[in-house]
């Protein structure tokens, strides 16, 4: 049996949401490989740490961790499921479009497509 995984974050509950986001399906969970260890989002880690949030590389194992029963998988069964693999809980579609955040294989594939900036 596996040791119990670990989800750092502010305010965390059970299930790994956090002070930011706490709907039902924010249970979803990001590794850093600079921390060696989860957050429940990268505005936690932010508070937490003392660097940026270190990017996984597409096709490394267990870069993300459901809160819920604490199984790690990798990007691609995320992007396949949209759900937890194990104990089918659903994830946060809108996650999704934070991909570039998290996964380093999407910000190069942004960079072709020139950066947007927010105006006011
Ligand atoms: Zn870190
Ligand atoms: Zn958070
Ligand atoms: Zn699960």
């Amino acid at each position: 049996m596996q040791e119990a995984r670990e989800i750092r974050g502010l305010d965390l509950d059970r299930e790994g949401r956090c002070r930011h986001y706490h709907l039902p399906v924010d249970v979803l969970a990001l590794y850093c490989a600079t921390c060696q260890a989860y957050y429940a989002c990268y505005q936690c880690h932010a508070a937490l740490a003392d660097h940026d949030f270190t990017l996984i590389q597409k096709d490394q194992k267990g870069a993300l961790l459901c809160g819920v029963c604490r199984t790690s998988f990798d990007q691609e069964t995320y992007r396949a499921l949209g759900h937890c693999p194990r104990c089918q809980a659903a994830f946060n579609p809108a996650c999704q479009r934070h991909a570039g955040l998290y996964f380093a294989s999407e910000k190069e594939k942004n960079h072709n497509g020139g950066v947007r900036f927010n105006e006011r």
